[in-house]
């Protein structure tokens, strides 16, 4: 018997298909008049033709990692139009914005994600400024509610939903071996992972398949709720690292980070890693993550993310320091010379063994 504790988080959540249509009454029942609508392209028009003369004004600069800059531009439209509820409707980067604005303001905020990110559903937010990212959470950085409409993901490019996807499992992947591991995050987390692995290949096939697309979404809330319920390991932090101080792409480097942490953090979490590899259907769950991401054409290497080789005994002096100065739960011992090697493996994009 293993005693545990969970905290689940306050947030109403609408999924389907077409649930767009229910946003202005979603607005209004958060009390709002005047939206001020996070968004750009075809997501964001949609949003803006279904909430009419309730969206006061547009904000279409949201810039990825939330530049505290970007926010500050945001805040000024934000005051100059008297907006009382906020919108964004994107991926992590609209949603990010968001919550910067809905911390600083009280203003309540109304996630519709159109990528597998997961933000939504967590009370994290990272902001960049001054050459680095700083995280943190707090219950007022969550959305109000959050808005799955299937409809808007089907546009979703494939090598997008691929890296996204990615993200999703890498959130879930992390959860199974979190000291603030759970039955009910363990569950989240394995299904997270079953749910997108089977679904990216038929996404890949056909992006407009719409239960494939469902199947992602779902377990992008679910990979999104493990984000938020337990703490995040050596994989994330590296990412951090990597997008915050060296501006690679976020979704992007979870996709080439993600089997090698899984490799380092291996021989510590040997039952994580065997929940991982039947969620995946494979033997090895590190390599059975590195070829599904492969068959996939994703990217596997840092080396194509454009990261100098140069610079990988200063990220992983970085994830050392950071273990040192604001320690961060990783099963494995987190040393310098390990993560070296195993970024090295992945500049290369070498098949975890
Ligand atoms: P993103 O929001 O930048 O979106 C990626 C690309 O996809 C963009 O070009 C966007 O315009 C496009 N796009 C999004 N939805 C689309 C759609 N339906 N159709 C067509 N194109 C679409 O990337 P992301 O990976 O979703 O988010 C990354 C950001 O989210 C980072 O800043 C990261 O730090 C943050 N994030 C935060 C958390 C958290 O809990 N705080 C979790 C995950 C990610």
């Amino acid at each position: 018997m293993r005693s545990f504790a969970y905290s689940s988080h306050p947030i109403r959540v609408l999924f389907g298909a077409g649930t767009l249509r229910q946003l202005p009454d979603e607005v209004r029942r958060l009390g709002g008049t005047r939206v001020l609508l996070l968004a750009r392209s075809q997501p964001g028009e949609a949003a803006r033709a279904a909430l009419g003369a309730l969206c006061v004004a547009q904000f279409t600069d949201a810039t990825m990692h939330t530049p505290v800059e970007v926010t500050e531009r945001a805040l000024a439209m934000l005051r100059e139009h008297g907006a009382d509820c906020l919108v964004s409707v994107g991926g992590g980067t609209s949603t990010g914005l968001g919550k910067a604005l809905s911390v600083r303001t009280g203003l309540p905020h109304l996630a519709v994600p159109t990528t597998y990110a997961g933000s939504e559903v967590t009370p994290v937010l990272g902001e960049t400024g001054n050459g680095g990212k700083t995280t943190r959470s707090a219950p007022a950085i969550l959305p109000e509610t959050v808005l799955y409409d299937v409809e808007l993901t089907l546009a979703l490019p494939v090598p997008v939903s691929v890296t996204s996807g990615v993200n999703a499992m890498a959130h879930a992947v992390e959860a199974l071996y979190s000291p603030d591991a759970n039955p009910v995050i363990d569950g989240f987390a394995t299904r997270a992972i079953a749910g997108m692995a089977a679904a990216l290949p038929r996404i890949a096939q056909n992006p407009s398949d719409v239960d494939a697309r469902a199947d992602a979404l779902m377990a992008a809330w679910l990979a999104g709720t493990c984000l938020a319920g337990a703490g995040m390991g050596l994989h994330h932090k590296l990412c951090h690292i990597l997008g915050g101080t060296f501006d690679l792409p976020h979704a992007q480097t979870h996709t080439v980070v993600l089997p090698h942490a899984m490799a380092y953090n291996a021989p510590t979490a040997p039952d994580a890693m065997r929940r991982i590899a039947e969620a995946l259907g494979t033997g090895d769950a590190a390599a059975g993550m590195f070829d599904l991401i492969a068959s996939l054409g994703g990217p596997t290497s840092l080396r194509a993310l454009g990261l100098p080789e140069a610079e990988l005994s200063r990220a992983a002096l970085l994830a050392n320091a950071g273990a040192e100065s604001s320690p961060y739960p990783n099963p494995r011992e987190v040393t310098v010379e390990g993560v070296e090697r195993l970024l090295r493996d992945a500049w290369a994009g070498q098949r975890p063994e």
